[in-house]
């Protein structure tokens, strides 16, 4: 069995703040980890390798400092690392990155793909159903448990108030969610062995075979007009004073702006 994981490397933060000038991240002094829903994917793949034998491939399309997030994949367990770097894919869209993705994913004879439900950064969840599209392969998204039945896959889907049981055959796309396991710490022999004993291969648009009209920038239908953190327009009121004075300052503020 073959396991795709497509995971993404993300600033450490759920704040994510925009350079008011450039519009772009700010990236500096942000330390950058893998995606956490991702994290979660790649637990549930080394965990269907232990139980039932299975070859996990993790990939990711990033620049070049994307390498640490794929040996950490390889030191938590992954079998094999892919690199999708490539100066033509810069500023993919959700689209643009499914289309290559999906590009990638075509070179495997693949049982299962799983992708994080969200990435904390773009926060679009688009990428994973778009990649199902680009495949033409069933997709489960919010995964909270999976077993496999033979070529049949019984899974959990998260809804508001409650779940879904799902049976679907492979070859299949699932989104995983941050309910469906605990990822595990590298080990410290896992991750000598990641950076002296495995390969995180590289692999660029002609790679692929990519007319470079079709991805990054120039593949991305999506045109982002204008991009703005919002601003702290209300200030808050600090009172002074002993306690009952403070309360009844309060309850007077209250009564004005007729919240009580
Ligand atoms: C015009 C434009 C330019 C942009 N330029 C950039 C840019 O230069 N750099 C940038 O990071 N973003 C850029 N973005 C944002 C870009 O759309 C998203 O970051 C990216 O396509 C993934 O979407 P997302 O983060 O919302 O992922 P989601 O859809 O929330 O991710 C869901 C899952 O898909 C998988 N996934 C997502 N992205 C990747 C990836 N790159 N590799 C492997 N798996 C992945 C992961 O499993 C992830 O959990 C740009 C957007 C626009 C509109």
């Amino acid at each position: 069995m073959n396991i795709l994981v497509f995971i993404k490397q993300v600033p450490d933060t759920n704040e994510v703040k925009i350079d008011p000038v450039t519009k772009t991240l700010i990236r500096e002094g942000v330390p950058s980890i893998i995606n956490p829903d991702d994290k979660n994917a790649l637990e549930e793949a080394i965990r269907i390798k232990e139980e039932y034998g299975a070859k996990v491939i993790v990939i990711t399309m990033g620049p070049p400092q994307a390498e640490t997030a794929l040996r950490e994949a390889l030191a938590m367990g992954a079998d094999e690392a892919y690199l999708l770097t490539d100066r033509v894919f810069a500023g993919a869209d959700t689209y643009a990155t499914a289309k290559t993705l999906s590009k990638m994913a075509k070179k495997f004879d693949y049982d299962i793909i799983f992708c994080g439900r969200q990435a904390i950064d773009g926060d679009t969840a688009q990428v994973g159903p778009q990649l199902a599209e680009q495949l033409n392969v069933p997709q489960v998204t919010y995964v909270k448990e999976v077993k496999i039945e033979g070529d049949t896959l019984i899974v959990k889907r998260a809804l508001e108030d409650g779940y879904e049981v799902i049976k679907v055959k492979m070859p299949v796309l699932l989104t995983a969610i941050k309910e469906l396991n605990t990822p595990r710490y590298p080990s410290i022999k896992g991750i000598f062995e990641s950076y002296r004993e495995k390969e995180v291969k590289i692999v660029t648009a002609a790679d692929l075979g990519i007319d470079p009209q079709e991805v990054g920038l120039k593949g991305s239908p999506t045109k982002v007009i204008s991009t703005t953190t919002p601003e702290t327009q209300r200030a808050g009121e600090i009172f002074t004073g002993n306690v009952k004075e403070c309360v009844q300052n309060l309850v007077q503020r209250l009564v004005e702006k007729h919240v009580i």
